[in-house]
């Protein structure tokens, strides 16, 4: 039986040379189930990833949200889906090179060559782009003085820990779901929660939108509506006030010691884009009986590949991790013929 060891493969920030099989480009889900599935067909794979820890949105994003709709977890956080899946490439040793950003791709299918923003070099015979949607920030509002709050931690655009929030007054902006959602979770933590959003209605699961509701004829939320962020005020990043307008300018001041503005994501595929790729707004478009894509050699998973009918969920990459491992292997053993086996047969390759 194999042995699991869950500390991860050192990820040092010292520029590396790597020659491999197969360059992941992107630790998110797809990322990480890709390493698991090139591992069981003992191809040699390398993770990386711009962020400084694997699990791309949700470990990013939504760690401590729950996840409805993973095949047999009938709810697992965004947290403990990718820790499962860190343990399920223990096996491997798969290097991962984080807090770098993958700048060029040059060569041919058998003999690429990947530079990072951290002057590493990764030679591989394949590679696998599971990059999410790019590197991916969120929208900030165009306030002033907005990243000495930034810098304190009294603006931030995701929510890590709930507690962090514990007898806070909270001014969260925008009327998606991440607001109410958030808005909601906040119930019984946050001081206070005032939730500003520049339109009467919200755009949110109708089920959050009634929570939402209740939460605010109970005075545990406060709708501050139709308004939209104006000011900031405090010093040396501790946030006092903050300030919101109607579009005639009457202005209203929320006393508040922490913002959290939802105005989604700004998606940046960055240098991918530059890489000859067949796109189709900003996503890749691939064959999808193999998950190549118009360069031979070059795969693409999860969110960042498209296809008819493509579904941009975590369980849709985990297929797609599957198939492109099994187009990816004659590329690496082109004199080996890869049998079809189950898992169950094979057990974890150490
Ligand atoms: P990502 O998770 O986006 O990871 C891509 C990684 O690639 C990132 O870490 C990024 O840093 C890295 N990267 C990009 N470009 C480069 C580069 N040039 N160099 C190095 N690294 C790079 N899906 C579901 O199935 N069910 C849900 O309930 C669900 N809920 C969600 C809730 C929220 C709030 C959000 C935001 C998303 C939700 N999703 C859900 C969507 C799900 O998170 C995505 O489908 C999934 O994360 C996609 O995985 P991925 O591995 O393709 O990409």
């Amino acid at each position: 039986m194999t042995q699991i060891d869950l500390a991860p493969p050192a990820s040092s920030t010292q520029p590396r040379t790597i020659d491999t099989d197969v360059a992941i480009i992107g630790a998110g889900p797809a990322g990480l189930f890709a390493a698991f599935e090139l591992g069981m067909l003992r191809l040699r794979a390398v993770l990386i990833d711009a962020l400084q820890e694997v699990g791309g949105q949700c470990a990013a994003l939504y760690p401590e949200k729950p996840i409805y709709d993973i095949p047999a977890h009938p709810a697992i956080s965004g947290g403990d889906l990718i820790t499962a899946l860190e343990r399920q490439i223990a096996p491997f040793d798969v290097p991962r090179l984080l807090s770098r950003r993958v700048e060029t791709l040059t060569g041919t299918q058998g003999d690429f060559t990947l530079t990072t923003s951290a002057g590493d070099t990764v030679c591989a015979r394949a590679v696998v782009l599971a990059a999410g949607a790019g590197a991916f920030g969120p929208n900030r509002p165009p306030l002033d003085g907005l990243e000495a709050f930034e810098a304190s931690g009294a603006v931030q655009y995701y929510v890590r820990r709930r507690e962090d929030f514990r007898g806070r007054s909270v001014v969260i902006a925008g009327g998606g779901d991440s607001a109410v959602d958030w808005a909601l979770a906040l119930r019984g933590i946050a001081a206070r929660i005032f939730v500003v959003h520049r339109r009467a209605k919200f755009r949110a699961a109708p089920e959050s939108l009634a929570q939402l509701e209740q939460a605010a004829a109970a005075g545990e939320v406060e709708l501050v509506v139709p308004y939209q962020l104006h000011g900031l005020q405090g010093a040396e990043g501790v946030l006092s006030v903050v300030e919101v307008a109607t579009l005639d300018g009457e202005i209203r001041r929320l006393e508040a010691d922490c913002l959290l503005p939802f105005f989604g994501l700004s998606m940046d595929l960055g240098p991918i884009a530059e890489w000859g790729l067949a796109l189709e707004r900003h996503h890749i478009t691939i064959d999808p009986s193999r998950c190549e894509t118009n360069v031979p050699g070059i795969f693409a998973i999860g969110d960042v590949a498209t296809y008819p009918g493509k579904l941009k969920l975590i369980l849709q990459g985990f297929s797609e991790a599957a198939m492109a491992a099994h187009a990816i292997h004659p590329i690496v053993h082109p004199d080996q013929a890869l049998h079809f086996e189950y898992s169950t047969s094979t057990g974890v390759p150490g």
